[in-house]
């Protein structure tokens, strides 16, 4: 796995969220994010190569299921 890229948008170099498994896609993350980089599923994707690494989405997630990489 990817631990650091570079991200195009800011040109600066982070560590994505990543959302695991146990989340219930609930919409929260997504609604949260600046850039619009978490995609809606059966479980919610974030899109590392847009995500700044700002932690709104973390903040607001009910059940804990964002990471840093
Ligand atoms: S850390 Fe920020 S930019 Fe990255 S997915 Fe979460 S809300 Fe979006
Ligand atoms: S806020 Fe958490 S549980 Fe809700 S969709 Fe996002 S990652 Fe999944």
């Amino acid at each position: 796995m990817v631990k650091y890229e570079c991200n195009l948008k800011s040109g600066r170099f982070t560590m994505p969220r990543f959302i695991t498994d146990t989340c219930i896609a609930c919409g929260s993350c997504a609604a949260e994010c600046p850039v619009d980089c978490i995609s809606e599923g059966e479980i919610y994707v974030i899109d590392p190569s847009l995500c700044i690494d700002c932690g709104a989405c973390q903040e607001v997630c009910p059940v804990d299921c964002i990471i840093e990489e």
